[in-house]
């Protein structure tokens, strides 16, 4: 028993369904129906409930129960019913609100802007970019839809590597949040860590190379902020969803996946960093619940084909992107981490122009034909 969808006029029944699920160590997201009914997701290990289904079927009100089979059920889009009809779950919002008072709304049917430097090295530098962001913002009228990234804790292959300001990046973040207005997301490498991150950034990512860190996942799914879910670079879709469940089964639905390339044999070749598998985003919408997004920057390594990455992406509609920028050509030569990736803004506001042009002029038509093939 994963949903419940109950007529709606009875809230009795919705308390006593809600007692159950607490009393069982989980919870419930309810989603308010247009007209008729509202369906109650239970978050969490639903096998407990499940001996209770008898009790809750004859409750009044209750029209049917949804069954979902995939083992990521939390964030499956596909729920079945006893006699196997399927209901589409509808897609996932995650917000992300701004001490400017924005709403950030991934998943909501805009892209969302998230850009910065890969790590904030200085506070001018990190400054410098979030200004640009936000001029970006206000130029196109977008300003509800550009988050800040940064990593202040630096994964890194090799450990002679810099490897981030640790808590004195995190100070730099939250002082041009308070500058800027603008709500920022940073990695968590640490289950012991996530808590303290937690009280200051308004997202955490989980990066890819800790993108099966169980322990990790529970400890960002416990602290109830939104969650950016890297992709393993070598995870198989299901792993990667698999892996978004251990976060929704602490009770927090606002996961948003990030495709941000696989590795593949054809990057030994030197001309790209990984392969983008733009498809996964389509596989993504159609097996899950959750915004996704792409990141550029990653797959590419260099800068002069991130932009080409982009666009590339767009038309698999993805919810929106994260894109690793450079506030000065000059600061490429000191930029610890990431350096050839790095995109100078004037070049980023350049992509989001034509984002906001595809957004215009061709994603209507594209969305018509992906309607097509989701309804056939
Ligand atoms: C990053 O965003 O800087 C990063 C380390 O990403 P990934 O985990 O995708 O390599
Ligand atoms: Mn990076």
């Amino acid at each position: 028993m994963d949903i419940v969808e109950l007529e709606k006029g009875y809230p009795d029944s919705e308390e006593t369904i809600k007692r159950i699920a607490t009393e069982s160590g989980n919870s419930v997201e309810v989603i308010r129906g247009g007209s008729v009914s509202d369906t109650l997701h239970f978050i969490g290990d639903t096998r407990v409930i499940s001996e209770k289904e008898g009790y809750v079927k004859e409750l009044p009100g209750v029209m049917r129960i949804w069954n979902v089979s995939a083992s990521y059920k939390n964030v499956a889009k596909l729920a079945a019913g006893k006699s196997g009809e399927v209901v589409r779950r509808s897609q996932r919002v995650v917000k992300v609100k701004g001490p400017d008072g924005h709403v950030r709304k991934i998943g909501a049917g805009k892209h969302i802007f998230i850009v910065g430097p890969d790590s904030p090295q200085t506070f001018e530098q990190t400054l410098e970019i979030a200004r640009y962001a936000r001029h970006i913002g206000e130029k196109f009228g977008i300003l509800d839809r550009i988050i800040l990234r940064g990593g202040a804790f630096k994964p890194r292959t090799r450990p002679t590597d810099w490897r981030g300001l640790g808590w004195e990046g995190i100070e730099i973040l939250d002082r041009v949040r308070e500058e800027t207005g603008l709500p920022y997301v940073t990695e968590v490498m640490d289950h012991t860590m996530a808590a303290e991150v937690a009280k200051h950034a308004d997202m955490l990512q989980i990066g890819t190379r800790n993108a099966q860190d169980f322990e990790l996942l529970e400890a960002c799914g416990q602290t109830k902020k939104p969650v950016i879910l890297k992709r393993g670079f070598g995870n198989e879709a299901e792993e990667w969803f698999s892996a978004a469940e251990y976060i929704a089964n602490q009770g927090n639905l606002d996961i948003v996946l990030c495709e941000r390339g696989v590795k593949t044999l054809f990057i030994k070749e030197g001309y790209c960093r990984n392969t983008p598998d733009f498809n996964v985003i389509t596989h993504v919408k159609k097996k899950t619940i959750l915004p996704v997004i792409f990141d550029p920057s990653h797959v590419a390594g260099d800068d002069k084909i991130v932009v080409s990455n982009l666009l590339a992406s767009l038309p698999f509609l993805p919810d929106g992107s994260i894109t690793e920028t450079l506030h000065d050509e000059l600061f490429r030569k000191v930029q610890k981490c990431d350096a050839a990736q790095a995109l100078i803004m004037s070049m980023y506001e350049k992509a989001v122009e034509a984002i906001l042009t595809y957004e215009k002029m061709i994603q209507p038509i594209i969305e018509q034909i992906q309607d097509y093939f989701v309804h056939r």
